[in-house]
């Protein structure tokens, strides 16, 4: 991947260099490990980007590794998923593409090293009890009465468990470190549990007992080699646990965990428990939605995978826990689109001009470039004839003021790219609604205004013979707040925004954009930044998707807000 500029240090690349440096280490090897029960969101994107950067950066090696012991909330669905958008984001595995599940055959291996060092047991309490048993925060907690079991006792009873023999939630390996620890993770925590009759996405139903994530990811990570795990900042309670298995059993390795703050965005939602819901009720249309914060909805709404990585570089990886305005992404977005979206006119709220002096049937070819600052994108031929279309916002029969830069009745304009064209009358219906102007046009004015002419301004325009009928949507934020989760007495739906998504169904683009293929982006003069959705209507009109606005809209909200004026 080409680098734009170098990656901004922060204090796990310190932390590498020093490890680096002394000698600690003599190679990097990072993970990014998703559990496949959902799709990827924006903030994985930063621990992707994370993970993969550091592998590039020090010449290591990045595994991806499904971290997929709870078979009741995952499938295969969201392993494909996985995988397409951490390759779209722009990175590789290589073959290194690993699944937890993997290495049940070993970590099954590892639970009997600890019950024969008496390190664990198999504990009777029913999940009450064991909650009981645990104490608080405050109180230490009481030993489990199964707890001195013997390691024979104990061997039998796991390897029945594994058996089958047990109904799910008679039974649990737990560790054996220390019930009255201030750290609650380190009483006694649970290490297999009984799950009969599920279906594993890789292991069928080989097993019936699965292993829990603090058991499972230290001894994920020292199977494979990796040098520095590197994780959200929740998991440092769990840190001591990690440590704790590794320590405990004949491990290859002994992988450093270093935790980050988790990306917190406003005005949505991450946790993928969230999300599900989002898509289960029907809020949003489905994981893809471009109003959702997944890659995949992102990918659809036309962001690029330089703009995000950008944005993870942008924003940092640090222990501070923060959350950052949308208006960061779109400016990234845009300053990637800016430079790289070529340029089309597409009117939005059609209203049709003709120009009456303008020959019956007469058609010609306006040359326009692509780019106004890149000649290298080149130029394309725009039809115009008789009939134009131009945007319902862009006339008003009287100019309200000065400033006013668009077409009035007397008054003239330049079409973009185009003539200058004067509005000589309207007509209107029987609600005196505006259905249609009445124009003439000037053939001298190509390309320049001729001398000591007052023209208002510039408006972008399609001509009707050629128009592409499209659907346009345009997207606003998903939450009414900037932090929709944060509320203990309302479920987060309840902030959902009914207007963050407008359908225009009579839009008219300039033929030029029936080339358009997913995945490319345009600006529409004057409107922002769109691309082609996969889908089209039940009637068959293309779909464009609006990217990201042309200014930057949110500043001046987030602005409004900080000031209270919200
Ligand atoms: P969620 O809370 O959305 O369910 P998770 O942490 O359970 O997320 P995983 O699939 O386990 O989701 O996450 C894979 C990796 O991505 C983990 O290393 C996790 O720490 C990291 N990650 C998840 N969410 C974020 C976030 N918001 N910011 C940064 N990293 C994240
Ligand atoms: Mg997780």
């Amino acid at each position: 991947m080409s680098e734009e500029h170098k990656p901004r240090s922060n204090f796990i690349r310190q932390i590498i260099e020093a490890d680096l440096a002394s000698g600690k280490v003599d190679h990097v090897a990072t993970r990014f490990p998703p559990e496949p029960n959902g799709y990827l969101h924006i903030g994985h994107a930063k621990s992707i980007c994370l993970n993969f950067g550091i592998a590039e950066d020090y010449n290591g090696t990045c595994n991806l590794r499904f971290d997929d012991t709870n078979p009741h909330k995952e499938n295969i669905e969201y392993v494909r998923a996985i995988q397409e958008d951490v390759r779209w984001l722009g990175y590789d595995w290589g073959d290194r593409l690993f699944y937890a599940s993997d290495y049940f055959d070993r970590l099954y291996e590892y639970a009997i090293e600890l019950i024969e060092r008496g390190k664990a047991y198999v504990c009777d309490l029913t999940p009450e009890q064991m909650r009981e048993y645990r104490g608080t925060l405050t109180e230490p907690g009481r030993e489990s009465p199964y707890r001195n079991r013997s390691v024979e006792e104990n061997l039998d009873l796991f390897r029945r468990m594994k058996a089958g023999e047990f109904e799910d939630g008679s039974r649990v390996l737990r560790a054996r470190i220390d019930m009255a620890s201030p750290n609650l993770n380190l009483r006694d925590p649970v290490l297999y549990r009984i799950r009969r009759g599920a279906v594993h996405h890789q292991t069928g139903e080989e097993w019936c007992i699965y292993p829990m994530y603090d058991f499972t990811h230290p001894l994920s990570d020292a199977i494979e080699g990796i040098t520095h795990s590197l994780c959200t900042l929740e998991f440092e309670d769990h840190r001591p646990l990690y440590d704790w298995v590794l320590d405990n059993v004949s491990a290859p390795c002994h992988p450093q965990q270093i935790e980050f703050a988790r990306l917190n965005l406003q005005y949505t939602v991450m946790s993928k428990r969230k999300l599900t819901q989002l898509v289960e009720e029907g809020h949003v249309a489905g994981w893809d939605d471009p109003r959702m914060p997944t890659i995949a909805g992102l990918r659809r709404r036309g962001f690029t995978p330089a703009s995000i990585r950008d944005f993870c570089d942008r924003i940092g990886v640090s222990k501070a826990d923060n959350s950052v305005e949308m208006g960061i992404l779109e400016s990234c977005i845009r300053d990637d689109l800016n430079r790289s979206a070529p340029r089309r006119m597409a009117v939005l709220h059609p209203l049709k001009v003709v120009i009456e002096n303008w020959p019956e049937g007469h058609v010609e070819e306006l040359e326009a470039p692509n780019h106004p600052q890149d000649p290298e994108m080149g130029t394309r031929l725009i039809p115009m004839g008789r009939e134009v279309w131009i945007d319902r916002n862009d006339f008003v029969e009287v100019a309200p003021n000065k400033k006013w830069k668009r077409l009035v009745l007397g008054g003239e304009v330049r079409l973009r790219n185009g003539y200058v064209i004067r509005c000589d009358r309207v007509i209107k219906d029987d609600n005196d609604e505006i259905i249609e102007l009445r124009a003439s046009y000037d053939p001298d004015t190509l390309g320049a205004n001729p001398e000591g002419r007052k023209v208002r301004g510039v408006i972008h325009w399609v001509s009707a013979a050629h128009a592409l009928r499209a659907e346009v949507r345009l997207y606003d934020r998903l939450f009414t707040v900037p932090h929709p989760d944060a509320d203990r007495e309302h479920d987060f739906t309840e902030f959902l925004n009914p207007d963050s998504l407008r359908t225009l169904t009579e839009c008219m683009l300039e033929p030029a954009l029936a080339e358009a293929r997913p995945g490319e982006c345009y600006q529409f003069e004057r409107e922002g930044y769109f691309t082609l959705d996969p889908d089209t209507t039940e009637h068959g009109l293309p779909v464009f998707n609006r990217t990201v606005t042309l200014r930057d809209s949110w500043a001046k909200i987030e602005q409004k807000e900080r000031e209270g004026k919200g």
